[in-house]
């Protein structure tokens, strides 16, 4: 694990962002739990997509689909026989690998594969196709039940639903249907903390285009999803894109590219967020097992036909854990000995918008601090604090990425004005305090 995510692991479980689910039992390494900062940073992120995806156009719609849909989805999806990765078990040590995992060494199977973990050789099982979706059971009795199983993406629950959409908003070709949701995903090597899991959110959005017109909205929508990203305060030079060779594509898609991050160490770029020309498969084939007609009607030009698809598949989880390491810093303070470590967050994301402070406990600075972080707190998420040297609870807030420290001193109880902080630059400036949301909307917009 790159070094930085170790530490963030460590500040993330202590500061309240995410917890390994069930740790009292041991934990499992594929699960994770997000606390109090956490589900704040997180549905910062969700909200911010979906205000720009769905809020801010007048062409994209949302929707909320069940997790459990009818088995025959994902036989129409092609998931039940396609959705599998290649497996191998080492006969010594017990454990699994990908067989396309790049530490094998040799071909799993054959006397000189070697398993990279115990080094045991001729031990590693020909390579066995193992299905990713994890299957449970619809109805009281498990031997009559149905098996369904927990859909491994939102995509097709948004597939079923294009014409209940696009008849109940009387939407036109081209527009969009988006949704966030869990997805589980039985993933066979899960790890580096938040990036792979095998229960996590999609932020996705099906674009539906008139054939023809689909290369042209993939390369709108590829650049699109981009400036999303750096305005998340991403590094620019952390984030590329991979364009999917020929070969490299799923057999459906006519084009894909993904938007990669930096994540660094050996964990190096890793996808953030799909950007797929998906053609005209999914309708179709929901088209074909379902026996209902998928089209859109295309009434000027009177004729009917299945759209095109490009899709937009972003996972917050990973989205967000490239926040944690992109804003993390240790630095030194000049004129104090102790250094600090800083969580520069964008201020729109970040959890706690500002920490209001009384210099000390007396001579009416905690009345007038608890009035102000009152009053803000209706409109932002503000943490009040007044134990401990002031120096300390700046420090605290730097590192969970508030961007705004608000302090209550003796000429504030004279004349009603306080100093407000900045995270980033240390800057510290004085201004009334009755002006403070003002300065604080207008500081969090954008
Ligand atoms: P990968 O190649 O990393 O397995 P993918 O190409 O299968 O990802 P998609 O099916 O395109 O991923 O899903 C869209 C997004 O969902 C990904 O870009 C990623 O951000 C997120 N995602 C996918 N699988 C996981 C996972 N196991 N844990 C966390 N996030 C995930």
């Amino acid at each position: 694990m790159p070094d930085v995510l170790e530490k963030l692991v460590s500040l993330a479980k202590r500061r309240g962002f995410v917890f390994q689910s069930s740790e009292i039992y041991g934990g499992t390494g594929s699960v994770w739990d997000y606390g109090p900062l956490g589900v704040e940073l997180k549905r910062n992120l969700q909200d911010r997509w979906w205000h720009a995806m769905v809020r801010a156009r007048d062409d994209i719609e949302g929707l909320d689909s069940a997790i459990l849909m009818h088995p025959r989805v994902w036989e129409a999806s092609g998931h039940v026989t396609g959705f599998v990765d290649p497996l191998v078990d080492c006969r010594n040590c017990k454990r699994r690998f990908r067989a396309d995992d790049p530490s094998i060494k040799g071909t799993p199977g054959s006397p000189d594969a070697q398993c990279p973990v115990c080094g045991a050789k001729g031990t590693l099982g020909e390579a066995r196709q193992f299905n990713l979706m994890f299957k449970t059971f619809m109805g009281p009795v498990e031997d009559t039940a149905a098996v369904v199983y927990l859909r491994p993406e939102t995509a097709q629950g948004t597939y079923v639903n294009f014409l209940n959409v696009q008849q109940s908003t009387r939407q036109k070709i081209p527009f969009g249907i988006a949704q966030i949701g869990k997805a589980f995903r039985n993933e066979i090597t899960p790890g580096n903390f938040i990036f792979r899991t095998r229960e996590f959110e999609q932020m996705e959005m099906q674009f539906f285009v008139e054939p023809g017109t689909d290369m042209e909205w993939f390369e709108k929508w590829r650049g699109w999803r981009m400036d999303w990203h750096r305005a998340l305060g991403l590094a620019p030079d952390r984030l590329r894109y991979y364009d999917q060779r020929e070969d490299e594509l799923a057999h459906y898609a006519r084009a894909a590219s993904d938007i990669q991050f930096d994540f660094g160490g050996t964990l190096a770029f890793g996808e953030l967020e799909g950007i797929h020309n998906r053609g005209a498969f999914d309708l179709t084939q929901h088209q074909q097992f379902s026996g209902k007609k998928l089209e859109y009607f295309d009434q000027p030009n009177n004729r009917r036909y299945v759209p095109y698809v490009v899709e937009t598949a972003c996972g917050p989880n990973r989205t967000l854990l490239a926040l944690l390491v992109n804003g993390y810093r240790e630095e030194t303070v000049a004129g104090e000995d102790e250094g600090r470590t800083v969580l520069a967050l964008h201020p729109s994301l970040a959890p706690i918008k500002a920490g209001v402070f009384p210099l000390v406990k007396k001579d009416g600075m905690p009345e007038m601090a608890h009035r102000i972080a009152d009053d803000l707190r209706k409109s932002f998420p503000i943490f009040y604090d007044e134990s401990g040297a002031i120096g300390r609870r700046y420090r605290r807030q730097d590192e969970v990425g508030t961007p705004y420290g608000i302090t209550i001193d003796g000429q504030s109880v004279a004349d009603g004005t306080v100093t407000i902080r900045d995270r980033d630059t240390l800057a510290q400036e004085r201004v009334a305090a009755d002006r403070l949301p003002d300065i604080l909307r207008g500081r969090l917009a954008g």
